[in-house]
């Protein structure tokens, strides 16, 4: 689909939205609730605004038209690809435990790619299409551990469905009939400038920015589920850290559309309690007999 076709059926599911909003919003689930020892927001009944087919196609059409001008200028990696290997096999293993946070993952067609690029960033599209830019592999030295926390995060944000309940709002308001731009980037959750690399589309997007409680649910949601695939949750914070250390010499696509620095390590480490213990289990072990977790570099 080409980015006139996507911002009609944008503007065309913002239109449609704005009839039926009132009841709906007068409907508002209560304000949050506890999954898995995990404070999170249900996910909102504005969302079915957007019907989730509909959003999935887009999404994928979007993905695909990403990666086929990827493959074009050869930034493409090949599914022989090491690192493209290693994304998969980690894939592989979180998928399973997406639906306990939202049941229709099941049902999605899952993708991962990796584009060369250094831009460290990484996404995953509603419908679960997952980009990974090299750059957030090298220049942060990602262990397997950390990938997964990446990777787990960027899923969560897809499972807790952040751009999705966005455009629902943005649609009751009328807003969305307006800045079709933003809410393109509400639906894909990505920073406009990834695609702006690999595609054009850079001009005609706004930056999402996720607010700090996505943030927070991503976390520690993407850490439930890396967890449960036998990922050290503490990678999280390692993953955070070296994220700020390289943050502080060089601007960072992932940091300005994910906020969050100091607080988002503490909550994190709040919730090792609740995580620990599923990776434990997963290494037939306990919580308190796990050895310290050592990723590759001194951080402080
Ligand atoms: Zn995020």
């Amino acid at each position: 689909m080409n980015m006139k076709k996507l911002k009609q059926l944008v503007l065309c599911l913002s239109l449609a939205g704005i009839a039926g909003a009132v009841p709906v919003a007068a409907q508002e689930a209560p304000q949050t609730e506890v999954q898995d020892g995990i404070r999170v927001k249900p996910l909102s009944r504005t969302r079915v605004l957007v019907p989730e087919e509909q959003l999935n196609q887009a999404a994928a059409q979007q993905y695909t038209a990403m990666m086929s001008e990827a493959q074009q200028k050869g930034v493409l990696l090949p599914a022989s690809h090491p690192e493209v290997k290693r994304l998969r096999a980690i894939a592989q293993r979180i998928i399973p435990h997406a639906p306990r946070w939202n049941q229709s993952a099941a049902q999605w067609q899952w993708q991962v790619n990796l584009v060369q690029s250094e831009q460290v960033n990484a996404f995953c599209m509603p419908g679960g299409r997952i980009g990974f830019f090299s750059g957030i592999l090298t220049s942060l030295k990602l262990t397997d551990d950390e990938v997964a926390a990446v990777m787990g995060h960027e899923i969560a944000h897809a499972l807790r469905e952040h751009g999705r309940e966005r455009m629902a709002k943005s649609s009751l308001t009328g807003i969305g009939a307006r800045v079709g731009g933003a809410l393109i980037s509400g639906i894909f959750g990505i920073d406009p400038n990834i695609t702006g690399t690999v595609a054009n589309y850079a001009g005609q997007m706004l930056v999402l920015k996720f607010s700090r409680d996505e943030e927070r649910e991503a976390d520690l949601v993407g850490l439930d589920i890396s967890s449960r695939a036998g990922y050290d949750p503490r990678a999280g914070i390692a993953l955070w850290r070296k994220m700020a250390a390289l943050g502080k010499r060089t601007p960072l696509e992932l940091l300005s559309t994910h906020p969050g620095g100091e607080t988002r390590i503490a909550d994190i480490e709040s919730h090792m309690n609740v995580l620990l213990p599923l990776y434990a289990r997963t290494k037939g072990t306990s919580a308190n007999k796990l050895p310290p977790y050592r990723t590759n570099v001194a951080l402080r």
